[in-house]
């Protein structure tokens, strides 16, 4: 049982992920596609985030992963198809 599964590892997902983790969170990160990253994957060049001037995306992508990887979370690929709610909680992705 999770506390927290957050669907999607693109930046939001990851974000989320580093913020749960901190939390102390037992948490889990589904990601339907083979890579972390979301959109940004297909960015070539990042020119707005402090810090990175001129990153390519798929580094970006790269980054965002490492780090969350350095914390410990677990990330798996699947697609979530819905998210139901057991009454009266908690959420179980499926
Ligand atoms: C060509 C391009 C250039 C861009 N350039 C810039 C830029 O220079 N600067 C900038 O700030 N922003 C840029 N953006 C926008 C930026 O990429 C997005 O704002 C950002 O990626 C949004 O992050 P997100 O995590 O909300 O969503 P997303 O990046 O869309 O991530 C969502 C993730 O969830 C996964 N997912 C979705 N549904 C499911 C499901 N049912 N089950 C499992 N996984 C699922 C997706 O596969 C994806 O990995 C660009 C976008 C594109 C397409």
């Amino acid at each position: 049982m999770y506390d927290l599964i957050i669907v999607g590892s693109g930046p939001a997902g990851l974000s989320a992920a580093v913020y749960g983790s901190r939390a102390g969170l037992n948490l889990l990160v589904l990601e339907e596609k083979p890579m972390s990253g979301g959109q940004v994957l297909n960015t070539c060049e990042v020119d707005n985030y402090l810090g990175m001037p001129g990153i390519n995306g798929f580094d970006m992508g790269m980054k965002f992963r490492e780090h969350v990887d350095r914390m410990g979370v677990v990330c798996k690929t699947a697609a979530v198809t819905a998210v139901t709610e057991a009454v009266p909680r908690p959420l179980t992705a499926v």
